[in-house]
């Protein structure tokens, strides 16, 4: 995402000592004259104005106040000595910066009523026109519903639960290697053997598919286009459509507040559909056997036709004195090896598959 600056607002203090409430701006109490203590954050105002000012937008951007460390009065970032007591500023303590206080509060507030004499006042105002009294907004807006959602802790199983089930799975594998390690030995003689060989073959169709414009094979027939959302960028790129969340407050330090919001840019492309030819499994040629030499199926091939993939399979069943075990002989040549009748030493795994053999002496 993209913080783009869309202008910069004054945010106010509350003095701790006399409760006026005081232009971010000023360093001292309108009130009773106390310096605004480090401790005592910018809040935003009721109603919100863009500065237009241009000597306010520059202290706005100049950065954060720094706290003296003598007096601890405020003084702008670029001072190096205190204003009130003279004090070199260099061990001074930075106001935080870059807090989020909340959305922008551009929608006109309701008008403050003084608690002291009743007099309605523009939200704007600080204090009470009629007696001068410090005014508090009735009732603050609800700060903006926080910019991203904190991801929920995912619920954790009980550990014990989890120990528990872990040891089941350790012993159910346990038993399971074990019984796969039980081989046992016997004799078999080759009963009967097969084998398939197939081809496919693959032919060139026509197929109706869409892609971005870029993307198309070039010897593909284009057909209509239309604009689609191809993807979004979190930084800005030619040719795209900015889309914007709800400007927010952010505290600068200075005693004004940086209104800003997250972009994100949407590219458009044009997806388009097209003809082209393909490649496609037309039909499967199959040979089958249970003696003999394996052979491939006779493959003739038409026009815009051509041979696809090959597969070739074996097997081999021993009768024993246990009963019937089938054999898969990788390859051909292995394969050969099996005559029928013959006699064949097998190891036979705890399911069932033989696992090792040797022609017997
Ligand atoms: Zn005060
Ligand atoms: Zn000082
Ligand atoms: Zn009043």
């Amino acid at each position: 995402m993209t913080k783009k600056t869309v202008g910069y607002v004054k945010m106010l203090w509350s003095c701790p000592r006399c409760a006026t409430r005081n232009p971010g701006p000023q360093k001292f109490c309108n009130g009773c004259g106390a310096p605004q203590p480090a401790d005592v954050p910018f809040e935003q105002a009721p109603e919100e104005k863009l500065l237009t000012d241009a000597a306010e937008i520059a202290s706005a951007k100049a950065g954060p106040d720094v706290h003296c460390p003598y007096c601890n009065g405020r003084n702008s970032g670029k001072a190096k000595y205190c204003g009130a007591c003279g004090g070199d500023l260099a061990g001074g303590k930075a106001r935080d910066a870059g807090k989020v206080a909340g959305a922008f509060r551009s929608a006109p507030a309701a008008p403050i009523t003084c608690s002291r004499c009743g007099t309605s006042n523009p939200a704007s105002s600080l204090q009470c026109s009629n007696c001068g009294a410090s005014l508090a907004p009735a009732a603050a807006p609800a700060t903006a519903a926080p910019l991203a959602t904190p991801a929920r802790p995912a619920r954790r199983l009980p550990v014990v639960l989890i120990l528990i089930l872990a040891g089941l799975c350790g012993l159910a594998a346990l038993a399971v290697l074990l019984f796969a390690s039980r081989k046992t030995e016997v004799v078999g003689v080759v009963d009967s053997v097969a084998w398939e060989r197939s081809v496919s073959i693959e032919g060139l169709r026509a197929v109706d598919r869409e892609a971005w414009r870029d993307e198309i094979p070039a010897d593909a027939d284009l057909g209509s286009c239309r604009e689609a959302h191809r993807y979004t960028s979190q930084d800005p790129v030619a040719n795209s459509t900015e889309v914007c969340g709800t400007p927010y407050t952010l505290d600068t330090g200075s005693g004004f507040g940086e209104v800003a919001q997250d972009c994100v840019y949407e590219v458009y492309d044009e997806l388009c559909s097209y003809t082209a030819e393909e490649w496609a499994v037309i039909d499967t040629l199959v040979s089958n056997g249970a003696a003999g030499l394996p052979a491939w199926p006779s493959v003739s091939l038409g026009a815009n036709e051509r041979q696809g993939e090959q597969r070739e399979s074996y097997s081999v069943v021993f009768e024993t004195a246990d009963g019937r075990y089938t054999y898969t002989p990788p390859s051909a040549s292995e394969f050969s090896a099996f005559t029928i009748g013959s006699q064949w030493n097998l190891e036979v795994s705890g399911f069932g598959s033989i696992t090792n053999l040797q022609l017997a002496p």
